[in-house]
């Protein structure tokens, strides 16, 4: 009986007024695969497969990409119309012409159904678009949707979608209503699409849609959304509807959001604020006074490290409006509170920059620095002889959840198999690694030959890579990694452990030791070994689930016996093992609220490698990050993911408009400065065209008469490229004779760092008046003197990237100039660029490009860690967006755990749309 369901009659009221076919409809699970059902013909199916859609509820969820109202079409249009219109009409001819030698025009010409005298035919054109011709013949009747064109005296729509009109029993399903159109896909016609839809919707009871969303934020259910968002009844029900999913949509998303946020402010924190003694002392030694913006930042800052539980935030601003005095103010409270202060920056150049000004502030107050980058290592006092710290990941990037390496060797522990909470955050470029190799000619390991391969896999974990789990079989060895960073390249960029180099090393490692112990000088291992990039969440789970299970299900031991080769975070083979772990942990292992011992750094500047090298802290209580968005979540969770929690604070210089904060840093809470320091000189920005080059040099030629100093900016493509090098030098060849007898230098990514310091250091000190430089001119540099930039083929830029680097002018107390060459005159170049000549304000400038880049493009949400949207916008819906956020906020407000009855049936949504987001980086 169709109306039993898990042993229960369903509710008669909730049947009441359905349609007919739902309450004799068979009982459809949302989950069910689209296969089961025998009336989706398989070319269908596959069609459907290809976007994605496998499960009754995809299908649901495929939502309409725009409505046509069908019930009544316009008059054909006599004049042209950017906005496209819908028309219905009779085809009264169709011809197929050439053009152009081989290229074909299909034209079907329409006539209204019912003409008035004023009624003129309507061209429709396809060019070279064999199938439309098969698809349309003379007496047919069709709606098509496209822009009216005049084209000499002919009204003309080109490409226009379309759709033939059918006499068949369907008809009610396509026209006389409201109908949708999806998202196209080759192999399945609108038509059959909206007829499976059509279908599904019948068949489905209303049961398994249910709603979780709080009923405070949206009105109906959502099966009644559901259907309405497919076939509304009018232009309000589907304004209805469409509110009613975009809510649950960005609840959900809202709910991830506010649990991560949850998860980490319930983290154990201290509080790391010092009474302020340094901090005055630093203040009163400022040449200038703090801007507003500045203090009210700081007075928040200070609040967050009083405070014991974990500060997570956020500060934006322009660059140059200050951020580095404050994140200094922030870290001296924590360095008098007796805390470590760590500053990551995202380059090298950064780092060295950063360590020299804050060395040149804070090493006069007595406070011990230390420089950490891949390249160098400096510091005021000794380096601190401590093992590396312990960073696990949790999966929400902000929980420690395997705390520390000691080794759980309890019974539980052995059986636990997967828990994704012991794999990390599933994130790129952080590439991980499946790899097996095999003993040569099946030669069998002794068990102390499987001894040695799994200790020396372990040797180098967290050395070269992390290991989420290995196994050392009798004649193979699995093991899963992700290699670590081996050194900052030339651009400042990771260089990354190759896994070719990981593996010789274990080999051969291993191979003289097992060798040695059994006496034989036989090779031990094949030299090929498979190594595959994992692609995503669930591969990695595969992966992982496959190589703890290898020994049983290879049946090399019993199922109730324990496998001692097996390892996987959490687990450790042996007692003895374990034990020299703890030896070699216990130096790092401190109180944390030991006062540091005299000589150690107080505040640790570096790059990537703080998160990578044997940098251990032994006292971390601040954690500031600059440049925010050159770090993911992942790598931020690295450096903070201990116990008891840091302060973090993650700065950028790339405002993003408002109403993204609230989801792209919907984690954090977030302090902006909006307001430049009153001493600046002005920028004047200008977009010149190439031509006007002569008159350009010679006003750059009274600047550097003048005194000031300039940069000239020039696109790479592929900043890797040897012919760029040969570019950027004949480029460089021809600034050094256009500005004659002023110095030049040159400065792009494949100069060796060493090198490129130096060159930035000359014209710090003004000794070089020119610098013809990449890109590589970092967000951050700060060379007052330096007041104007000539940017060339300025339209290859983006306009955050242009903003960005006009930020590198305007420092000091000279007026500024900007200019923008270029040769492109189109639309988009001139919009792009006159916004910059409008306004210097980033978040200015943040909603432009935003605006200019359309909505489709949905700005670093992959990077953030979101799921995809599916219906909602994130700009256009941005009142929405804030609803379910309060909603969502007042929920882990004032449960933050998720541990009441009612808030139960929520913990389902974050768990899955925590699993959604791999989708989005995979
Ligand atoms: P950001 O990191 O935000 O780009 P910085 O912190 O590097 O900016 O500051 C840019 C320059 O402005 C530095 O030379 C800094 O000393 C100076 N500066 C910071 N705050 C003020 C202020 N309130 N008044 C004047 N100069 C300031
Ligand atoms: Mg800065």
């Amino acid at each position: 009986m169709s109306e039993l369901r898990n042993g229960k009659v369903r509710d008669p009221e909730s049947l009441r007024g359905r349609q007919v076919a739902a309450a004799t409809a068979r009982q459809i699970e949302i989950s069910q695969s689209l296969s089961e059902f025998d009336w989706i013909p398989r070319p269908r199916l596959l069609a459907l497969r290809r976007l994605g859609i496998e499960t009754a509820e995809d299908l649901l969820t495929h939502f309409p990409r725009r409505h046509e109202d069908r019930y009544q079409f316009p008059h054909f249009p006599r004049e042209e119309s950017d906005v496209p219109i819908c028309l219905c009409g009779d085809v009264v001819k169709t011809s197929m012409r050439r053009f152009g030698g081989w290229k074909k025009i299909f034209e079907a010409t329409l006539e209204e159904s019912s003409p008035n005298a004023l009624s003129e035919p309507l061209v429709c054109r396809w060019f070279n678009l064999h199938y439309v011709q098969k698809m349309i013949a003379t007496g047919q009747r069709m709606v098509v949707f496209g822009k009216p064109r005049l084209r000499g005296k002919r009204i003309c729509v080109d490409h226009p979608e379309f759709e033939v009109i059918e006499n068949d029993e369907e008809i009610s399903i396509h026209f006389r209503r409201i109908t949708p159109i999806y998202p196209a896909t080759e192999g399945l016609s609108q038509r059959a699409l909206r007829s499976i839809i059509y279908r599904l919707l019948n068949e489905i009871s209303d049961e398994p849609l249910d709603t979780l969303v709080p009923s405070g934020l949206v009105h109906g259910e959502r099966y009644d959304a559901i259907r309405a968002i497919h076939f509304p009844e009018s232009w309000e029900a589907r304004d209805a509807a469409r509110e009613h999913l975009v809510l649950s949509e960005f609840f959900a998303m809202q709910m991830l959001i506010a649990s991560r946020r949850s998860d980490a402010s319930i983290r154990v924190g201290r509080a790391h604020c010092g009474a302020g003694v340094l901090l005055d002392k630093f203040l009163s030694a400022l040449p200038f006074e703090l801007t507003g913006a500045q203090s009210k930042v700081i007075a928040e800052l200070r609040r967050d490290l009083a405070a014991p539980h974990p500060m997570n935030r956020l500060l934006q601003g322009d660059v140059g409006s200050g951020k580095t005095v404050v994140a200094m103010t922030a870290m001296l409270l924590a360095v008098e509170a007796g805390y470590q202060a760590a500053f990551m920056a995202p380059t090298q150049i950064l780092a060295e920059q950063h360590y020299a000004v804050l060395g040149r502030w804070l090493e006069p107050l007595g406070v011990r620095m230390a420089l950490r980058t891949a390249a160098r290592q400096e510091e005021s006092g000794p380096l601190p002889l401590f093992e590396r710290g312990e960073m696990n990941l949790g999966s929400t990037g902000c929980q420690p959840v395997v705390s520390g390496s000691l080794p759980d060797t309890s019974a539980d522990a052995d059986k636990q198999g997967y828990r994704r909470r012991n794999l990390p955050h599933f994130e790129r470029p952080w590439a991980k690694y499946a790899i097996t190799f095999t003993t040569r000619s099946h030669r069998q390991l002794s068990t102390e030959a499987r001894d040695i391969v799994l200790e020396s896999l372990l040797r180098w974990k967290d050395r070269r890579y992390e290991l989420y789990g290995a196994c050392v079989m009798p004649d193979h060895v699995h093991f899963l990694i992700e290699p670590m960073i081996e050194r900052d390249g030339d651009c400042g960029n990771p260089i990354f452990f190759p896994v070719s180099k990981i593996l010789h090393s274990i080999k051969s490692f291993t191979a003289n030791r097992i060798n040695k112990i059994e006496n034989s000088n036989e090779p031990v291992w094949e030299t090929e070994s498979f190594d595959r990039l994992i692609r995503s969440e669930s591969d990695l789970q595969e992966k992982f689930n496959y190589i703890s299970r290898k020994p049983w299900d290879a049946g090399v031991v019993g199922s109730d016996q324990d496998y001692q080769w097996l390892w996987y975070p959490g687990r450790y083979k042996a007692q003895e093992f374990a034990a020299s772990c703890r030896e070699q942990q216990a130096g790092s292992l401190c109180s944390p609220d030991r006062v540091l011992p005299p000589r150690e750094p107080q505040i640790i500047v570096g790059t990537h490698a703080l998160l990578y090298e044997n940098v251990s802290f032994s006292n971390l209580g601040l954690v500031v990050i600059d440049e925010q968005h050159k770090f993911g979540v992942a790598q931020r969770a690295r450096l903070t993911a201990r116990e008891p929690a840091p302060d973090v604070l993650v700065m950028t210089a790339t405002p993003i408009p408002r109403t993204l904060t609230m989801t792209i840093y919907g984690d954090l809470d977030v302090s902006i400065i909006d307001e430049m320091p009153r001493n600046r000189g002005k920028i004047v920005t200008a977009v010149r065209d190439q031509s006007k080059l002569g008159e350009v040099l010679s006003f750059l030629r009274t600047q550097l008469e003048a005194g000031r100093q300039l940069y000239v900016i020039y696109p790479l493509i592929d900043e890797s490229e040897k012919l760029d090098v040969k570019a950027a030098s004949a480029e460089y060849e021809l600034w050094r004779e256009r500005l004659h007898p002023y110095r030049c230098e040159l400065l792009h990514g494949r100069i060796p760092a060493a090198e490129k310091q130096e060159i930035m250091e000359r014209f710090r000190r003004g000794k070089t008046t020119a610098l013809i430089s990449t890109t590589v001119i970092e967000v951050g540099i700060d060379v007052p003197n330096a007041s104007v930039m000539l940017v060339e083929n300025s339209e290859r830029f983006g306009l955050a990237q242009l903003h960005q680097l006009r930020g590198r002018i305007g420092r000091g107390e000279h007026k500024s100039y900007c200019i923008f060459l270029t040769s492109d005159h189109s639309k988009e170049t001139s919009a792009k660029l006159t916004v910059l000549e409008k306004t210097s304000n980033g978040f200015e400038v943040a909603e432009a490009d935003w605006d200019l880049r359309g909505p489709g493009d949905l700005l670093g949400t992959a990077q953030s860690g979101l799921p995809a949207l599916k219906i909602g916008n994130l700009k256009s819906d941005a009142g929405l967006m804030r609803r379910a956020r309060a909603a969502a906020m007042s929920i882990f407000g004032a449960d933050p755990r998720l541990e009441l009855p009612e808030n139960q049936r929520f913990r389902r949504l974050v768990v899955e749309q925590q699993g959604r987001t791999f989708s989005n980086v995979s």
